[in-house]
């Protein structure tokens, strides 16, 4: 059996979901485990997989000892659950690095090679196995990078991919789509195999999800965007001028990260949550329409009022759901019925 685990501030589900699409497509006796739902205990027990793509979070890995990840895959880290770190930065990082815990030399490691807080922290460890960084940009040693819209995948298997060709949009799913392309390639499935099913992936709900065209103006549910790194991400990829609906649950929110893509790409603002005064004090001086909201209905009308033809209402709330909603799944279900209602 061969475990291939995956975790990072952003980008674990993606990730996960892919490499198992691209295993199952290539015809292997795969199991699907840990955060993303299912008990990884229970599949052991009751089936035998040859493989295993594990998700974890930072809360999942501070409870592993034993296990051994054969392929550990560490996407980014930025800060995200402070709030249960005692605000210790390092107390995450040293979580999230857990996942190369108990690895031999016969192992291998992916790993986002431009993430700051992950060069930074590699001098730490010692090397083991055997490296496969991905790259936004052509770098020595790199198994992957991104070369203008393409891909390109070094090692093992070297192939390219136009980004244009991928199933999903935006600069991180080139990241994560390296990634997936890399583990796959590590567990010898066929560059065929993989650039189909890079290709024909469906996609997870609610991230960078289109929901529909309502009078001219595109709707699209990314409420798993819980900080404002993802938030950023998805900013970055839109197209058009953007309303964002953003709020919630703050866990120690920096928003200077999205600032300069919030001047950039907004149009107006929405601040969805029962404590919205941070939001108004960092992003009233802007300048920007804003519009604050205690609930779904309300915060999609507001969008519906402010958005022009051809302009893009995004919910990208930065924030847990957990003021208003049940769960960020509630919070893009509601989401897309209230839009779906207009
Ligand atoms: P996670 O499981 O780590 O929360 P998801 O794959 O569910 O990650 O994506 C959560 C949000 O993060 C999405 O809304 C998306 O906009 C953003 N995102 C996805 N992949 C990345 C990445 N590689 N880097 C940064 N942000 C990402």
């Amino acid at each position: 059996m061969s475990s291939i685990c995956i975790t990072g501030s952003n980008g674990k589900t993606t990730t996960t979901s892919l490499i198992y699409h691209i295993f199952k497509k290539a015809g292997l006796n795969v199991g699907l485990a840990g955060n993303i739902g299912q008990s990884l205990a229970l599949q052991v027990a009751e089936k035998n997989y040859d493989y295993y793509i594990i998700e974890l979070s930072s809360f999942q890995l501070d409870n592993m000892y034993d296990f051994r990840a054969n392929i550990a895959v560490l996407m980014n880290i930025t800060p995200d659950h402070l709030d249960r770190y005692d605000y210790e930065m390092q107390n995450y990082v040293d979580a999230k690095f857990r996942i190369i815990q108990n690895q031999t030399d016969d192992d291998a490691f992916i790993f986002w090679m431009d993430d700051p807080i992950i060069q930074r922290e590699l001098s730490k460890y010692r090397e083991h196995g055997h490296y496969y960084p991905f790259a936004e940009h052509k770098e020595e040693g790199a198994a992957a990078y991104i070369d203008q819209d393409k891909i390109v995948f070094v090692e093992p298997i070297a192939f390219n991919m136009e980004q244009e060709e991928l199933a999903l949009t935006g600069t991180h799913n080139m990241y994560n789509s390296m990634a997936a392309g890399i583990s796959a390639n590590l567990a010898g499935i066929k560059k065929e195999c993989i650039r189909e099913a890079l290709q024909d992936f469906q996609g997870v709900p609610h991230r960078l999800e289109k929901v529909c065209r309502v009078r001219g103006v595109e709707y699209i549910n990314d409420s798993k965007a819980t900080n404002v790194n993802s938030c950023w991400y998805a900013l970055q990829s839109m197209k058009t001028k953007t309303i964002l609906i953003l709020g919630g649950k703050d866990k120690g929110n920096d928003y200077n990260e999205i600032a300069d893509l919030v001047r950039e790409k907004c149009s107006g603002l929405i601040y969805m949550g029962l404590h919205n005064e941070k939001l108004h004090q960092f992003f009233d001086p802007f300048g920007l329409p804003v519009a604050d909201v205690q609930s779904m209905k309300d915060a999609v009308q507001a969008a519906y009022q402010m958005a022009q033809k051809g302009e893009t209402v995004l919910l990208s709330p930065c924030c847990a759901s957990f003021d208003l909603f049940k769960s960020y799944e509630d919070r893009g279900d509601q989401f897309k019925e209230c839009v779906r209602n207009l």
